[in-house]
Parts: structure tokens; C-alpha cells; sequence
């Protein structure tokens, strides 16, 4: 069934010291079923943050509707966006964002004290993510001790704990070494094999390719699309 779908969205950026206006998205419509994981991919400055922001109900769109099941995201009243999220949508970002002063268990557990879950919850959910990330032994650490694929694991865990319908990645191997690249992209697809829908948007081929389906974007506009098994075929 259908989790997140755009109709014929657009974004105009209007900068506030020139008449200049940036058509940042055009008509870009697309569906993401349960279950899916679709990646965009696209250059420095094809669309991807700002489409990414508007899925992650940051921004809103100049034009066309974007619903995650049945919620339209524009219907969102602002004092509500930031518990829709918690609730609905993880994300992992490109340089990890995690909390520096708080240690590996208390940074995945930060969205389930914000979301008010009680003590003895959060550590039976923490306990229960870790170790399917494989970070189980460094709970007690804090960020700057462990490497930068331990970091962006405990990061996915951070947006896993809340179990989201939809799981957002921006660039999210942008900042490893290609193995570690690897090791992160590979637990993407173990975590989609186990039912996790996943949206990513890249400028990497490479990460793009580990996905079920690749939508390109160019100048705001989706132009193409690709199935996993074409990309095989592709080589
Ligand atoms: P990407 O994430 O693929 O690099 P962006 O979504 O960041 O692309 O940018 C798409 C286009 O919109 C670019 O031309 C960019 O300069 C412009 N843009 C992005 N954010 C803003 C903003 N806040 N104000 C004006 N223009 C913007
Ligand atoms: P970029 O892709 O342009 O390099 P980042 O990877 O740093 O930017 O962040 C991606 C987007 O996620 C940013 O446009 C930012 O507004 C948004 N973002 C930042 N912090 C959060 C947050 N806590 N929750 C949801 N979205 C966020």
C-alpha cells in the first residue's frame, strides 16, 4: 500500500534581496509504497534538500499536496510538526548530528524522551536496537570515541528507536570511507529486507544502486527512473 505520495509538487524559493526566484521543484509527483526503498539521486543543487525538507514536513510546498497515509503534510499546523515527525519519520544526516555531551544511549534515546516514553520503555527499546546495529557495547561511550561508521549507526538507531513508518536518509554515507560506505548501505538493505520503507537522496550512484528503485532529478524535475534489476542488468 501507498506511504508517501506527491502530486505535481512544487517549491519556489523567492530570495529577499533580489526579484530573482528559484524554482527549486517542478511537478515532481511519485509514490513510495510500505515497504519500498527508493533513492533519489541527483547533483548539488538538483532539488534533493528541498524536497527531502518538505517531506520531513520542515518546509511547505508552493504548489501540489504531499501525504504520508492518509495526513496531508500542509494540513500540519506548525506547533504540531515537530511531534508528527517524532512519531512518524527517522532521520540519519550526513554528518550524524549527534549530541557530543550525551553518550551513545542517551542520544538514541533522546526522540523517545521527547515523545515522553517512560524510563523503563525507553530502555527496553534502546536495549532492543542495539544490538541489531551492532553497537550493543558502546552504550556508555560518547560520540567522539567511536569511528565514523560506529557514529552513523548509533544515528540510525537514533531514528530507528521511534520505529517510523518512513525512515529519511540525506546522504547518509556522505561522510564515510567507501568500505564503511558499504557496511552502512548493506544494513539499509537488511533493514528494508526486514520491512523498514526508506527514502534516500544522494548525489553516490554507488548508494543509490544498493536501493529497490532510483529516481533522478535534474533542475527540480524528476526525469527518470530505475528498478533495482535494471541497474543489474546495467552492470
Ligand atoms: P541539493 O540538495 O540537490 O543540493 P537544494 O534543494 O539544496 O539542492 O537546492 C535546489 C535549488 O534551490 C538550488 O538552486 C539552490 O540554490 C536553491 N535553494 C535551496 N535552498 C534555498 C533557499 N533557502 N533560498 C533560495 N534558494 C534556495
Ligand atoms: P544538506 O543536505 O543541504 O547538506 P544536511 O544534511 O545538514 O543539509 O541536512 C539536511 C536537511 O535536514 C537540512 O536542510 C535541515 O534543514 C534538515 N534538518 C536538520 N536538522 C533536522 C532535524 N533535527 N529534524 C529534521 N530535519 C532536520
Amino acid at each position: 500500500s501507498t506511504l508517501l505520495e506527491l502530486n505535481q509538487v512544487a517549491k519556489t524559493y523567492h530570495t529577499r534581496f533580489s526579484a530573482n526566484t528559484v524554482n527549486a521543484l517542478r511537478d515532481v509527483s511519485f509514490e513510495v509504497d510500505r515497504g519500498d526503498y527508493v533513492a533519489i539521486m541527483g547533483e548539488s543543487g538538483s532539488g534533493k534538500s528541498t524536497l527531502l525538507n518538505l517531506i520531513a514536513t520542515l518546509d511547505k510546498p508552493t504548489a501540489g499536496t504531499i501525504k504520508l497515509g492518509d495526513q496531508e503534510l500542509s494540513r500540519i499546523p506548525e506547533r504540531r510538526a515537530a511531534k508528527f515527525r517524532r512519531e512518524h519519520l527517522g532521520f540519519v544526516f550526513q554528518d550524524f548530528n549527534l549530541l557530543d555531551t550525551f553518550n551513545v544511549f542517551d542520544n538514541i534515546a533522546l526522540p523517545l524522551v521527547l515523545n515522553r516514553v517512560s524510563v523503563g520503555k525507553i530502555e527496553q527499546r534502546v536495549n532492543a536496537i542495539a544490538p541489531q546495529l551492532g553497537i550493543d557495547t558502546m552504550l556508555a561511550k560518547y560520540p567522539y570515541e567511536l569511528s565514523g561508521g560506529q557514529q552513523q549507526r548509533v544515528a540510525a538507531a537514533r531514528a530507528l528507536v521511534t520505529e517510523p513508518e518512513l525512515l529519511l536518509a540525506d546522504e547518509p554515507t556522505g561522510a564515510l570511507d567507501s568500505r564503511t560506505a558499504d557496511e552502512m548501505l548493506k544494513l539499509f538493505a537488511s533493514l528494508n529486507a526486514n520491512g523498514q520503507t526508506i527514502l534516500m537522496v544522494t548525489h553516490s550512484a554507488v548508494a543509490a544502486s544498493h536501493a529497490k528503485r532510483v529516481l533522478f532529478i535534474r533542475d527540480g524535475r524528476i526525469f527518470h527512473q530505475l528498478y533495482r534489476g535494471d541497474l543489474d542488468n546495467d552492470g
